[in-house]
Parts: C-alpha cells; structure tokens; sequence
C-alpha cells in the first residue's frame, strides 16, 4: 500500500538482521525504522492491527464438516445462593470439591469434566451469574448449556430470576434442577408454577424446559440430571475439530511461586498440546506442563476439546476471559502478546466501549447498520423499577409498542436498585438499562460509565414509552 517494492523492505529488514518475508509481523519500533528509511509516513495504528490479522484469521478458520467430531458439551451451573450449586457439584464429581484441589489454583472458577455412560459432560461453575455473563462480555463464550438449581422448598428467588435473564440472554438450553427434593417442605408444584410464570414451562406441562427433581444430600435424580445434560447435548451436536490448534478461553490465573503462572484454560476447539506455543490475552508461551482440574496432579499431554486443564509456561497470568490461541512460532506470539500488553488493559481485553445507547441505537437504525440483514431488529432492554407494579405496567406500555421493523426485548426486569450485575448483562447483551423511580448503585453507576452502558431513569410511565415510541420511529433528539 506504500508504492514501494515488498523487495526493497525485506532487504531492509535484512540489513536490521530480521529475516522476513510478506506474512511477516514486524513491531512498531521497526514500522517506524521502516517508515523512514523509505521516506513514507506510517499509521501507527494500523501496525498494531496486524495482531488482529493473526487472530482474526484463526477465528475465521472453518472446520470441513467431515472433519467435524462430536464433544463434550460444557454445563454452567446458576442460582440462588443456597440452593445447592456447590453440593449439587460434589456429588457429581464424586469427591468434595469445596476442599480445594490438592495441587490447583485457589478456587473461584471451578472447572471438571466428568465420565458418564462413555461420554463425557464439563461443568464451569463460575461463583454467580454476574462471572458468568463478564466472560460473555469478553466474547468468551464457554457454556453450552445451563443448569438452573432451584431449591425446592425455596422456589424461586431474586437471582433465580437474574440467573434466569443471563441465562436467556445467552440463548442457550436451560435445564433446571429442583433440588432439596428431600426436605419435607419441598413443594414441587409451586416451583413449577413460578418456572412457567417465568417463561419456563416444564416439559411435565407441556413445555420444552426439562426439569429434573435432585437431592444433593441422598443422591436422588443426580443420574437424571446428567442423562439429561446428554440428551439436551445429543439434540444440539455440538462439534469440534480435534486435529486442528486449540483455541480456548482462560477461567482463572495466578502467579505461584514455585511453578511459575498456573492457568486454568478451557479447550473450545481442537486439541492443546504439552509444548504448543499459546498467546492468551497479554500472556504468552509454551506449554510446558499440564495437569488435570479434579485432584490437580495428573500429568496431561494432550487436553481435547471442551476439557478444562491448569497449564504452566505462560509469563504472567491472562485474565479471565481472555480467550487462547495456538500459533506457529514463540516469535509471533510474543510480538502479540507485546502488542496487546503495551495497549491500555481495557483494549486488550476486547472490552468493547458504547455498546449501545438511544443516540447510537437511533443511528444505526437509521443508517441501517444494526442487525444486518435481518428484517426486524431489536434494541434489548433491562428494567429496573421500585415496586413489581410498575414493572407490569412498564411491560404492557411497552407490549403495545409496535413497530414493523424495530423490537423491543425485555431481557429483565427487576425490583431495586440498578446493579452490577444489569451492567454486565447489559454490556454482554448490547442492552439499554431503564432505570424507574430507582437510582444506580455506586459501583454499577461506574462501571456503566466504563463500559458506555446507557442507564435513562425515568418516573412517569407515559414518558418512558413515549422516548421509546419516538426512538422506535427514529425522532428521538438527542438528549441535552
Ligand atoms: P450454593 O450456595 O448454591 O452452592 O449451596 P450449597 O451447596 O452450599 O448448599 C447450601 C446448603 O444447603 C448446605 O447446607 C447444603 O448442605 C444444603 N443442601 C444442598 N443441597 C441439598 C439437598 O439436596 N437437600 C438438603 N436437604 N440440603 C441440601
């Protein structure tokens, strides 16, 4: 794009002592050497897009469909606390987690997969939905399918109802455990009652929400559930290539001081290899050891795809969230890696600034650019509101917008305060958060600011839905 002969620059670049060819990726200090050496003025920024050229050339890699192989699916736990999470989890990988591995990283994303009938089943038990939906927000996608636990003397409750939206926001399978089955004050019927309420409605009803009644304490239905985490697994065919370079998502990270960086990774695709040089977020290396997440200690030389490892060799701890590659040469990953490290940490991680807001969403519906060529888009909303009153009637207002092209999808409502957790759901889900006759607590209120979330309080019902009718017919002004 410089007008200048590629022979003139390699030969340059061999008078620097680097042997490169077209392909190669050269660091800004050499673009700059480059630059004028050849009399050319560079953008800067485009040199440091050549790590996105790697990357997005892995990504874009298809798999041939016959090269297709059917994997584990990966299960996320959700629910309320108390309810059961953890020793629902216990019980299925047969030994008490809570006590830590022996020889793994200090619990707060735990990940297993476990044997059952010959196949396999991964869980990621991210410590609540809010974990769950920032690793989505990151782009890293792990859960296939998620297990709502409900406590069935308990019904549903407040972060039923959050991990139900981050659930549904996700689009993926929601199976439900009502557990406590046990209890005498265990009452089924009800819980159910409120599933369907929910948009949940069993399959015992005539919906399509497999419930599976559990006990962590006598064992009852824990079989059912994993038989039917499969079914649900076998329906959806989830397909990996195994003989291709793995890419994955890092869980959790820390520095020890004996072994170095101890990462827990998740395999999405291909197989990772003891010795494979990787680049995860700004860390890189090679593989040096891997072992097993259940006790910690077994030594592993091939992890396939959806199976959860601690690696070692990494030269700082990633992120959680930040996803994993394997590339051709230690060189190329550095160089990446060095890139990613020397932009601003929130560049680095993908986090995306101004997901969406009313000035924005009114834009790209006018410009056409929102939803591609799907005819009818959606501006998502999150409300939050002061009594379960004013939810309902914020809901029919809203019912009776119609619009032929545009939707509007309630992904949550909730009584109190804007949180965190909206934030996050927002942000992963592109979302506005309508805030009624409520204010946004502190830390939510600053990491909407971070993340460009658009939070608009409202307290006359008319008003909201008016706002909405004019973005919906694209006349809304610009707020002063
Ligand atoms: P978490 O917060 O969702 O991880 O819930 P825990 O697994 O820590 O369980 C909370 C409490 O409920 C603990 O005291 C458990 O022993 C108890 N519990 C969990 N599952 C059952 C069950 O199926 N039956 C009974 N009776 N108690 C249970």
């Amino acid at each position: 794009a410089t007008g200048i002969a590629t022979i003139k620059i390699l030969r340059t670049l061999m008078t620097l002592g680097t042997m490169a060819n077209i392909n190669t990726i050269i660091d800004t200090e050499t673009g700059e050497y480059l630059a004028a050496e050849h009399g050319v003025e560079i953008d800067l920024s485009e040199a440091q897009s050549v790590e996105d050229k790697v990357i997005t050339k892995i990504e874009e890699m298809e798999d041939a469909p016959d090269s297709l192989h059917e994997r584990p699916p990966v299960v996320t736990f959700l629910g309320h606390v108390d309810h059961g999470k953890t020793s629902l989890m216990d019980r299925i990988i047969g030994h008490n987690v809570a006590s830590g591995e022996a020889g793994g990283i200090t619990q707060h994303i735990r990940a297993y997969i476990v044997d059952k009938d010959d196949k396999k089943i991964a869980f990621v038990d991210t410590p609540g939905h809010e974990a769950f939906t920032e690793m989505r927000a990151r782009g890293a996608n792990v859960t296939d399918i998620a297990v709502l636990i409900i406590a069935a003397d308990d019904g549903i409750m407040p972060q039923t109802e959050e991990a139900i939206s981050h659930a549904k926001a996700a689009e993926v399978p929601i199976i439900v455990a009502l557990n406590k089955i046990d209890l005498p004050g265990a009452n089924p019927d009800k819980a159910m009652q409120q599933l369907s309420q929910h948009g949940l409605l069993p399959t015992e009803w005539g919906g399509d929400v497999e419930v599976v009644k559990t006990s962590a304490v006598s064992g009852e239905g824990i079989d059912a559930l994993l038989e039917t985490i499969l079914l649900t697994a076998e329906l959806h065919e989830y397909k990996a290539n195994p003989d291709r370079p793995a890419v994955g998502v890092c869980l959790e990270a820390e520095q020890e001081s004996d072994r170095g960086v101890l990462a827990k990774v998740i395999v999405k695709n291909g197989t990772l290899k003891l010795g494979d040089v990787i680049v995860c977020g700004p860390a890189h290396g090679r593989v040096k050891a891997m072992y097993d997440t259940q006790n910690g200690r077994k030594r592993l030389t091939e992890a396939p795809t959806s199976t959860p490892v601690n690696i070692t060799g990494l030269d700082q701890a990633p992120g959680p969230g930040d996803k994993f590659y394997v590339l051709d040469d230690i060189a190329q990953a550095r160089e990446i890696a060095e890139l990613r490290s020397s932009r601003s940490r929130a560049e680095s991680l993908g986090v995306h600034k101004v997901k969406i807001s009313f000035d924005e969403f009114q834009e790209r519906l006018e410009s056409g650019t929102l939803g591609g060529d799907k005819s009818v888009t959606t501006l998502n909303v999150i409300i939050r509101a002061d009594t379960r009153g004013s939810i309902e009637a914020l809901q029919k207002e809203m019912e009776k917008l119609d619009h032929p092209e545009v939707k509007v999808r309630v992904l949550q409502a909730a009584v109190g305060a804007v949180s965190v957790a909206d934030v996050t759901l927002a942000s992963a889900s592109e979302a506005v958060i309508i805030a009624f006759n409520v204010i946004p607590d502190e830390a939510a209120r600053s990491l909407a600011d971070d993340k460009g979330i658009e939070i608009r309080r409202y307290n006359i019902i008319y008003k909201v839905t008016e706002e909405l009718k004019l973005l919906l017919e694209g006349q809304l002004r610009p707020e002063e």
